[in-house]
């Protein structure tokens, strides 16, 4: 059925494995990041199969959805305290920086006769989660530490998510030095601590790492097989794991410019146009509706992306050796933000594919 998404489950377990393997290499666990495919069961299969050793989501639905998968999972997001009786239920650790929460937390944790594990979040200067220096970190300790509903288990940032900074000596090295504050006030070593997404990928490549870091999270590293803090290809993985396939409804030769005064499209901007004569264009039934406003590539270079509205694409097949018809598709690869529309519109397709057994 089209348009669909494809999933190679073979080359995202090849994925996961690579990662595992070079970050294990240096005593850092992997958290395989499952909020891009919308924690699929299926396919955070092939991750665990790769051998990450956590789930992590932002979502407690996608939490829930893996709840009969065995790996502890990890609520990325900052848990909604209205929410707290779902995060204890199908999460084993949460990531937190507010103290009402975490108090909530527990509660909610004692009523289920659970101990809710948390790793706490600082800001080391992305500007988006995190609490933001010593003394408010002291603070928040001093009110959380006797709680009997929790344990905080850890340490995390999150980096090049807001503010685009990128992990350094530096900031992770102000990570390491909240994690020994943290270790003097509880009385106990911490068992976590998380320097990150897979912009920190960059350092354990080079061998950069600091030691203390023992979990990343991944997802993009994993999923698309880039890191994010330079946007280069991770070598051994794969890029195209996933792929949207869209279906050929329109053929037809027509001029490159409109004909008509131009005011504005669909979207209330005032388009442009290249007069390149008259033109080979197909019409393929899937849209921003689908896709956002995130980028796509035809996996066929001569394919040429015009543009589109909510629920049409249109390209350039003029220069295509290949004979397209109604009724054939087109394939393209995807950028991060495109695939988690695409995941996560209920009109595409999903089909998963494995080339090779499980192990
Ligand atoms: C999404 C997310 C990640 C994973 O990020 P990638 O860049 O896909 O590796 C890690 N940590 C948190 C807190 C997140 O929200």
């Amino acid at each position: 059925m089209n348009p669909k998404v494809t999933i190679d489950l073979a080359k995202l377990r090849h994925n996961a494995r690579v990662m595992t393997e070079k970050c294990n290499e240096y005593g850092i666990a992997i958290a395989g990041v499952t909020k891009v495919f919308g924690g699929r069961p299926e396919i955070a299969q092939a991750m665990i199969d790769g051998g990450i050793q956590y789930l992590a989501d932002s979502r407690v639905e996608n939490l829930k959805k893996m709840k009969d998968l065995s790996l502890p999972k990890i609520l990325l997001r900052l848990p909604m305290i209205s929410r707290v009786d779902d995060v204890v239920k199908y999460c084993d650790i949460s990531l937190n920086s507010e103290v009402e929460t975490i108090i909530a937390l527990s509660q909610a944790a004692e009523k289920q006769h659970k101990t809710h594990k948390i790793i706490l979040m600082v800001d080391l200067g992305d500007l988006r989660e995190g609490i933001f220096d010593s003394q408010a970190l002291k603070l928040a300790l001093d009110e959380i530490k006797n709680l009997k509903g929790i344990k905080v288990v850890g340490i995390g940032t999150n980096l090049t998510c807001y503010g685009g900074v990128i992990p350094d000596e530096e900031n992770l090295g102000r990570l390491i030095a909240y994690a020994s504050e943290i270790e003097a006030v509880l009385g106990t070593k911490l068992e976590i601590i998380s320097g990150g997404n897979s912009s920190s990928i960059y350092m354990v490549q080079e061998g950069r790492m600091l030691e203390e870091v023992n979990l990343l999270r991944l997802g993009e590293a994993i999923v698309l097989g880039t890191e994010s803090a330079y946007g280069n290809v991770i070598p051994g993985t794969h890029q195209d794991i996933f792929q949207l396939e869209a279906e050929i409804i329109e053929i037809k030769e027509k001029p490159s410019i409109p004909i008509g005064k131009i005011g504005m499209d669909a979207f209330g901007n005032k388009p442009s146009f290249e007069d390149k004569g008259v033109r080979k264009r197909a019409i393929l039934a899937v849209g921003k509706q689908d896709i956002g406003t995130h980028a796509i590539r035809p996996v066929n270079v001569n394919v040429i992306i015009l543009g589109g509205s909510s629920d049409h694409l249109i390209v350039d097949i003029t220069d295509c050796d290949m004979q397209h018809q109604i009724g054939s598709t087109l394939t393209f690869d995807l950028t991060y933000g495109a695939l988690l529309s695409l995941m996560t519109s209920e009109y595409i397709y999903k089909q998963m594919n494995d080339t090779k057994p499980r192990p």
